[in-house]
């Protein structure tokens, strides 16, 4: 095939090297070796959160193959990403890093890992196909300011940009994908506004609480398999593992919570009262039964030395210290008075929030750019013609467990394909 007429070559400025900004890269120059495709990185590193995601392994996605299951991780963008799901899923996301001799595996909970256990494995897989396929990168070079040059016709509308770098250089391009990520100061979103973009509310996600409770007390590094965890006020309610902290409460059960609540409870500057259920969510009458019924099975024994809930015995003696029953105290002569308190106590502790601290394992920013303003068939703007965007500068977020990477791989891989085949967007 000839190749395209110079005017006619796609450029395509691709604004961040992340995992998005990556994806996209690749996808674009193998999908059009004519075209070409820059990323511009303001800092002097690429793939940072790559890196440090997972603890260093890189949680690259997750075992959940089922688009309908899988939108409901993500609280926001969830409904959006449902169609983008079916065009590339986590099953394409491990069927791609495969047949770059990347083999991932999943964990009992569903996270997938590259079967090194070492991120680097992802970054080297993706900085060598792009560097393969003919992407140029610039490091330490900022988009500080893109301007649009607009050109109507009857038959189409597109635009043609010029950008300005950190380092005072400009530049132009026929294409554009905004890859900024997250974050409260994030460029690419004043980039988006300056362009006529909405950003959403911006609130940290994926954070546990700092809670100071005499029932917590020296249980740090202890964890409950299944707790119920509510915020009532906002009809919010989780269940799943929590861990004890020298701070509070953490855990997926924990971390979810924050996820859905992250706009409510930045609002109330992390100053609110959750209900606990410490059994899994159990009615208080299924906890009384299983009480009396121990009471009744097991009236010589001491209290301490039995518990019907299968609590680690540190969080049960806790639990006796808390409703100031002696543990030693036989079954037998379990006053009515403390029964009632332990039946409250299991089913619904309130604990005062004073503060959060971020997971250090990963958060994500909940807002950015508005999922309204972008066609999710093409992820173009549907105000500019021929931007784009990907990853976490959109107003998507999921829980913990790889769900933010396959947003990331998925919006990216969307925005390269319309650009590559020329799909067209729509507009507002
Ligand atoms: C500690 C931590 C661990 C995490 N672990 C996981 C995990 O295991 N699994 C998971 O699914 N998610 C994880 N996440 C979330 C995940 O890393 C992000 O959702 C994902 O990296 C988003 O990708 P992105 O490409 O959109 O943005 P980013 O990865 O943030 O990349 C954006 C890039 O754009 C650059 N940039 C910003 N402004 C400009 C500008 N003006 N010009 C040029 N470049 C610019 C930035 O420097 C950066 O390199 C973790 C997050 C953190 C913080």
């Amino acid at each position: 095939m000839p190749s395209p007429h110079p005017q006619n070559r796609k450029t395509v400025a691709i604004i961040g090297a992340g995992a998005a900004g990556y994806f996209a890269a690749i996808t674009m120059a193998e999908a059009d070796p004519e075209a070409q495709v820059q990323i511009y990185e303001v800092s002097r590193r690429t793939l940072t959160k790559v890196s440090i995601s997972g603890g260093g392994r890189c949680n690259v996605t997750h075992h959940c193959f089922d688009p309908k299951e899988l939108v409901t991780y993500y609280p926001r963008g969830g409904k959006e990403l449902r169609g983008a799901f079916h065009k590339w899923q986590p099953r394409d996301t491990v069927d791609w890093f495969q047949s770059r001799g990347v083999s991932l595996k999943t964990e009992a909970d569903g996270r997938m890992f590259p079967t090194t256990d070492d991120s680097q494995t992802i970054i080297t897989c993706l900085t060598e196909t792009a560097a393969k396929a003919g992407v140029q990168l610039h490091l330490r070079t900022g988009v500080s300011a893109i301007k649009i040059q607009s050109n109507e016709t009857a038959a189409e509308r597109t635009s043609k940009f010029q950008i300005t770098l950190t380092n005072g250089e400009t530049t132009t391009a026929s294409h554009v994908i905004i890859a900024t990520g997250g974050g409260q100061k994030n460029a690419g979103h004043a980039l988006a506004t300056s362009v006529g973009h909405t950003i959403t509310d911006l609130a940290p996600s994926l954070f546990t609480f700092h809670i100071k409770h005499p029932l917590l007390e020296d249980l740090q590094g202890l964890s409950l398999p299944e707790v119920q965890v509510s915020f009532p006020p906002a009809k919010l309610q989780q269940s799943g593992p929590i861990v004890f902290t020298h701070w509070g409460l953490s855990g997926p059960g924990i971390l979810k919570l924050s996820a859905w609540g992250a706009r409510v409870f930045s609002e109330l500057n992390y100053q609110c009262e959750l209900s606990v259920n410490w059994y899994g969510g159990a009615k208080p009458d299924e906890i009384r039964s299983a009480l009396e019924h121990s009471k009744q099975q097991n009236a010589r024994k001491a209290l301490v030395s039995l518990n019907p809930f299968d609590f680690p015995r540190r969080f049960w003696e806790r639990m006796l210290a808390y409703v100031s029953i002696s543990p030693d105290t036989q079954w037998a002569q379990l006053p009515k008075k403390n029964l009632n308190q332990l039946v409250e106590s299991i089913a619904n502790t309130r604990l005062q929030t004073n503060g959060k601290s971020m997971n250090k394992e990963e958060f994500v920013t909940c807002g950015g750019v508005k999922l309204k303003e972008v066609d999710f068939k093409t992820m173009q703007s549907r105000i500019v013609p021929n931007l784009y965007f990907a990853g976490e500068v959109l107003d998507i977020d999921g829980v913990t467990g790889g769900f933010n990477f396959q947003a990331a791989w998925t919006t990216s891989k969307l925005a390269a394909q319309a650009i590559s085949a020329d799909i067209p967007g729509t507009t507002i």
